[in-house]
């Protein structure tokens, strides 16, 4: 089971409570990668992960799939990353209906959710038109951390249990560095080339993925300074600067991320809108 898979499973059953199957084979060489089953509403799921860890390849597209294209190893990447590999490959082979139905699973009774690691707006279309659910991975990181950063208990779940290590330490590298010990940050060599054209961005969005939380600010409020933040580093590892060349731009941005916390920097953008 790749981590990613568990990552998922551990999400379904410790942020939904759910109750799950994993890895399920069928014929054809086929495999579901988990079932999963409210146990209040008694709502059937079958979900299937697919987080790249390629860059190029990490949205979901809805480009065109073709079978064919699959069996060639310099298209294969990018074919698993359509919806409709998803749609044919995935959910709707006959090997795979088979054992869904020897599950209790029928057709049309269950729903179909794919996880990945954001998507295009088509294919996001495609997939509601098909009932199909799309969870961004990032999001599910987030639920899981926020989840368990409150809970006592310990977690005799691996995947759980290294989850809330790596989120403590997250949380704790990023407490500002006002001590000697606080480690050396990701410095501005390592940005990239479109740094220069950053700096004439006027607006800015900051997220925390870690908090779920976003703010538009313009490029030079102190909170933001040209996206460097207040602690003078472009990215950290618990969230990201992106630059906009208008205010409309940057607020549809902010409107996309389903955070309850996503609004304009009280410092700079509210006293802008009142002067
Ligand atoms: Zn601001």
């Amino acid at each position: 089971m790749e981590t990613t898979e568990k990552i998922v499973e551990a999400y379904v059953r410790h942020v939904k409570r759910w109750a799950t199957i994993p890895n399920i084979r069928c014929d054809a060489q086929q495999e579901i990668d988990l079932l999963a089953i409210n146990p209040v509403t008694l709502e059937r799921y079958h979900i299937e992960t697919s987080v790249s860890g390629s860059q190029v390849y990490s949205k979901l597209t809805n480009k065109e799939f073709d079978p064919a294209l699959l069996k060639l190893r310099v298209q294969k990447p990018k074919m698993r990353r359509t919806l409709g590999y998803f749609i044919s490959h995935k959910f709707g082979t006959k090997a795979i209906l088979d054992k869904l139905s020897e599950y209790g699973f029928k057709d049309g009774a269950y729903k179909k959710v794919v996880v990945t690691w954001d998507w295009t707006p088509d294919a996001k279309a495609t997939a509601d038109a098909q009932n199909i659910e799309l969870w961004d991975f990032r999001m599910l990181m987030r639920d899981i951390a926020t989840s368990i950063q409150h809970s006592r208990g310990y977690f005799t779940d691996d995947t759980l249990r290294t989850i809330n290590l790596f989120m403590r330490a997250l949380v704790d590298a990023e407490t500002p560095p006002n001590t000697e010990t606080s480690i050396p940050r990701r410095s501005k060599a390592t940005c990239n080339g479109s740094r220069e054209q950053d700096l004439a961005a006027p607006y800015w969005v900051y997220r925390n993925w870690i908090r779920g939380r976003a703010r538009l600010h313009m490029a030079n409020c102190s909170y933001c300074n040209n996206g460097s933040g207040t602690q003078g580093s472009l990215n950290s590892v618990t969230g990201e600067w992106k630059s906009f060349k208008s205010e409309t731009e940057a607020k549809v941005f902010l409107d996309s991320f389903d955070y309850d916390d996503a609004k304009l920097c009280g410092a700079c953008m509210t006293s802008r809108t009142r002067t």
